[in-house]
C-alpha cells in the first residue's frame, strides 16, 4: 500500500517533470493552441510544491487536496479547472485513509477522469486530456481485476495514458481550443493528453 510519503513524493517529481518538459508541452501547444500549456503547467506545480512546504500533508488525500487547490488558482487557462477538478475527486475518493492500496488507486484514477469529463464535457477521442485519462482507468481497472498490487496498477495506467497520448496524434480536435482550428488539427499531439502522461509516469515512478 501507499501512503503520503508516496503522494509527496509524485507531486515533488511531477514539479521537477512539468518543468523538465515545459518547453515542449510549450511548442505542443504552440502548434494547436496559444502556446501556454507549458508554462501554465510549471507554474501550477512550483505552486504545488510551496503549498507541500508551508503545510505538510499528513494523509494521500490531503496531497491531493492541496494540489488541487493549488492547481485551480494558479494554472489558469482550460487545463487547470480540469486538473483542478481531477485531484479534488481523487482526494475525496482516498478521504483520509493513510494508507492507500490497489483498489483504491483505481478508484482515484476513475474519480479523477470523472471530474474532467463532467467539467469538460469532452468525449474519449476528441483529441484532449481525457483521451490519456481514460485508457489508463481502463488500464488500471483491468490490473486491479487481475490481482495487482497498487505499483502495478500505476505502472499500467502510465503506460497506457502514454500511448493515449500519442493516439491523439492524428485526430481533428472536438474540445478545447485546438477545435478552433478545426482539420488542421490533425497531426499535432494534444498537450493536455501529453501532461496527463507524464504526471501519470511520475505516479508510476514515485510508487516504484
Ligand atoms: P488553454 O487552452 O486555455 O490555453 P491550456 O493550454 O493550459 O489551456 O490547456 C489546454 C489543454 O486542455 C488541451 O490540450 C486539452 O487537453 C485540455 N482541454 C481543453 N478543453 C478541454 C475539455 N473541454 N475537456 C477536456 N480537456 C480539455
Ligand atoms: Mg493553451
Ligand atoms: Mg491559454
Amino acid at each position: 500500500a501507499l501512503g503520503v510519503d508516496w503522494a509527496i513524493q509524485w507531486l515533488t517529481l511531477s514539479a521537477k517533470v512539468m518543468s523538465e518538459h515545459r518547453a515542449e508541452l510549450i511548442e505542443l501547444d504552440r502548434a494547436i493552441g496559444d502556446s501556454d500549456h507549458g508554462e501554465n503547467m510549471d507554474r501550477g506545480f512550483q505552486a504545488v510544491l510551496d503549498k507541500l512546504a508551508q503545510t505538510p500533508p499528513e494523509t494521500p488525500g490531503a496531497a491531493l487536496k492541496l494540489a488541487a487547490m493549488a492547481l485551480m488558482s494558479k494554472v489558469g487557462g482550460a487545463a487547470g479547472p480540469l486538473y483542478g477538478t481531477a485531484y479534488l475527486r481523487a482526494a475525496t475518493a482516498l478521504g483520509d485513509s493513510a494508507e492507500i492500496d490497489a483498489a483504491a488507486i483505481a478508484e482515484a484514477l476513475t474519480a479523477a477522469r470523472d471530474g474532467i469529463v463532467a467539467r469538460g464535457k469532452a468525449e474519449l477521442g476528441d483529441k484532449t486530456m481525457v483521451d490519456a485519462w481514460s485508457p489508463a482507468v481502463n488500464a488500471a481497472g483491468e490490473v486491479l481485476a487481475e490481482g495487482g498490487d497498487a505499483v502495478e496498477v500505476l505502472a499500467a495506467a502510465a503506460e497506457a495514458a502514454e500511448v493515449g497520448a500519442v493516439t491523439t496524434d492524428p485526430l481533428v480536435a472536438r474540445k478545447g481550443r485546438a477545435s478552433y482550428l478545426g482539420e488542421r488539427s490533425a497531426g499535432h499531439r494534444d498537450p493536455g493528453a501529453a501532461s496527463t502522461a507524464l504526471l501519470l509516469r511520475a505516479a508510476a515512478t514515485a510508487a516504484g
